[in-house]
């Protein structure tokens, strides 16, 4: 067996080491088998049912158009569907290669697919070949058709020494391994900070994205270290390095355990300022894991995971019910839920009918954006995290707003709830806070609304540093452009930090820079004092905060905010952590 190793973006630490199992979507790998001859029409049926079946869902969607159901402007999108399956390059080539090659249906449709895209990508028309995109779909709609089903992957078999190994893992896909337990994971694609690597470092396991093609050159049952600190994969490792491994996964494994004893230890820096430290999470059931790991509040409850893996939306008694619970087990403490974020790389099987095509979905109709064009959605949420607020001190975080206007309208859908549930009589704390979040540049440069109309601001630094460089974050490709010490970043930190403080406005961080130890100095030099992370980072983070003094870092800290460059940030951030 030949060892060897491959490099990615390690977006969970820790150090795994398991047998592989290679998991796909059905829509990405199809299986190919033979047909016997007299099955052959019968397959040939099997693909025009399920065109004809797409067809008419098509169809269906498109006379919803004039109803109002489904936007008017996918209307033309949803001809160009039909037009495209209407075609017999698309609807009538497959069953002659069923018919020839005596192959399933979903095959032969996956080899036209490839003929037909290789044709768009010669296109000179650059109109004419986006439309591949198009064929795509189609082409994804009549395999799930085919296939039966249009859920998500399909579930492993979960063990805790299995190292997942896919091309990709939608975040749907990495929350219903919340409830299984596996050693890694490991993708040919992602970005560092997309909602995937989010989910699978909350799972407290080691992840590596990026690996461009793990999936293809790792085999089924091979024995592979996961090295997430480093972002390294060893595939069949030789003695001398597994036991190396080894060796340091029982030292990480000491040091977590001794962290424990920080549990109920206040979180105080060495200078006597105190620190908040909360969790985030996604699922209610996280909750045991923020409580084990000593967190002082819910800084993000990321309400929109509720949407994912499931058909038909959740009814406002099933969301209260959500809310209600995690507001509970908090027991007084702040409990800050996010409505929902979704678009971009976050969608729901449950919105099919009002999910549009966008061309860049992470500037598109995303998070409050949504939530204004589908009033009745809104009004459902916040309804019940009012009603949640009745049994714990909930507070109703709103992500993506950028202008005076969405404040504006987003606290009059507020009102408008609170006054719904009035007239019913129906329970709710009156005072309960509204914060934003401020996870694009034109909020920290025109911040002036946010402290006058809101209670409390949360950084979204996720979504701040992708907004600020232009930089998709689950996009591997620009990966390396990512950077959150890039001077523009940190500035907009320390402004938005300085500025929120000035006013009297508890500002926190809740992206992913809350929960880096490296950073943590940094952020506490720029005077934050409320971080919200991973419960499993929590007790790291709470180490050093102990082992900071804030006063000493000032002069650093002040070069830092005018250092021209991310190299000399870098160095600077060493310098401060060396301390
Ligand atoms: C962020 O953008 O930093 C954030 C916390 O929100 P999300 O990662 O869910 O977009
Ligand atoms: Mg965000």
């Amino acid at each position: 067996m030949v060892s060897f190793a491959l490099t990615g973006v390690g977006v969970s630490g820790g150090i795994a080491i398991g047998r592989a199992q290679l998991v796909s979507h059905a829509t990405l790998e199809v299986a190919h088998y033979s047909i016997a001859p007299a099955k052959v029409d019968a397959e040939i049926n099997r693909f025009a049912h399920a065109v004809g079946e797409v067809q008419r869902e098509l169809e269906a969607l498109h006379a919803a158009t004039s109803g109002g159901e489904v936007p008017s402007e996918l209307g033309p999108f949803l001809r160009v569907h039909a037009m495209i399956l209407g075609d017999p390059a698309f609807a009538e080539a497959p069953k002659k290669t069923i018919a020839e090659q005596r192959c399933n249906a979903e095959w032969a449709l996956t080899l036209q697919l490839g003929v037909l895209t290789d044709q768009f990508d010669q296109m000179d028309d650059a109109y004419l070949r986006e439309r591949k995109q198009d064929v795509v779909q189609v082409g994804e709609r009549v395999l799930k058709r085919l296939l039966g089903k249009p859920g998500p992957l399909p579930a492993p078999v979960a063990e805790e020494h299995t190292v997942l190994v896919a091309h990709d893992l939608s975040p749907a896909d990495v929350i219903q391994f919340k409830r299984r337990h596996y050693g890694a994971f490991l993708t040919d694609i992602g970005g560092a900070t997309s909602h995937t690597a989010i989910v699978a470092r909350s799972l407290n396991v080691p992840a590596v994205v990026a690996t461009h093609n793990a999936r293809q050159l790792i085999r089924d049952s091979e024995l592979v270290i996961v090295d997430g600190d480093a972002g390294v994969v060893i595939i069949n490792p030789d003695r001398a390095v597994l036991a190396e491994y080894r060796l340091r996964q029982t030292e990480l494994g000491l040091e977590r355990q001794k962290l424990k004893r920080l549990r109920s230890k206040k979180a105080e820096t060495l200078d006597g300022i105190t620190v908040e430290l909360h969790a985030n999470i996604e699922l209610p059931e996280d909750l045991t894991a923020a409580v084990d790991n000593g967190a002082a509040g819910i800084g993000l409850f990321r309400s929109e995971f509720l949407f994912l893996n499931r058909e038909g939306l959740p009814s406002e008694d099933e969301q209260f019910e959500a809310y209600r619970a995690v507001a509970a087990g908090m027991q007084g403490k702040p409990v800050t839920i996010r409505t929902f974020d979704l678009g971009a790389d976050k969608q729901a099987e449950g919105l099919a009918g009002l999910a549009r095509v966008a061309a860049n979905p992470a500037l598109g109709l995303r998070a409050v954006r949504f939530c204004l064009a589908e009033p009745r959605l809104f009004q459902t949420q916040l309804r019940a995290l009012l009603r949640a607020s009745h049994h714990g001190k909930v507070r109703i975080l709103v992500p993506m707003l950028a202008s005076s206007a969405e404040i504006d309208q987003t606290l009059a859908a507020i009102a408008a709830a609170k006054e719904s549930l009035r007239e019913q009589r129906i329970p709710f704390d009156e005072a309960v806070e509204v914060g934003g979040m401020i996870e694009i540049p034109a909020a920290v440069i025109a911040m002036d609304p946010f402290l006058a109309k809101l209670d409390f601001l949360s950084i979204g630094t996720n979504d701040l540093i992708q907004y600020t460089l232009a930089v998709d974050r689950a996009d591997e490709a620009v990966a390396h452009l990512y950077d959150p010490l890039h001077p523009a970043v940190v500035r907009l930190l320390a402004q938005a930090i300085a500025t929120a403080t000035k006013a009297g406005k508890p500002i926190a961080v809740c992206g992913e820079m809350a929960g880096e130890i490296a950073l943590t100095r940094l952020l506490l030099g720029l005077g934050l004092r409320h971080f919200s992370m991973h419960p499993t980072q929590l007790l790291a983070i709470k180490q050093r905060v102990l082992t900071s003094e804030v006063a000493a870092m000032k002069s650093t800290v002040d070069r830092i905010r005018r250092a021209p460059s991310a190299d000399r940030i870098n160095l600077l951030v060493e310098q401060l952590n060396a301390l």
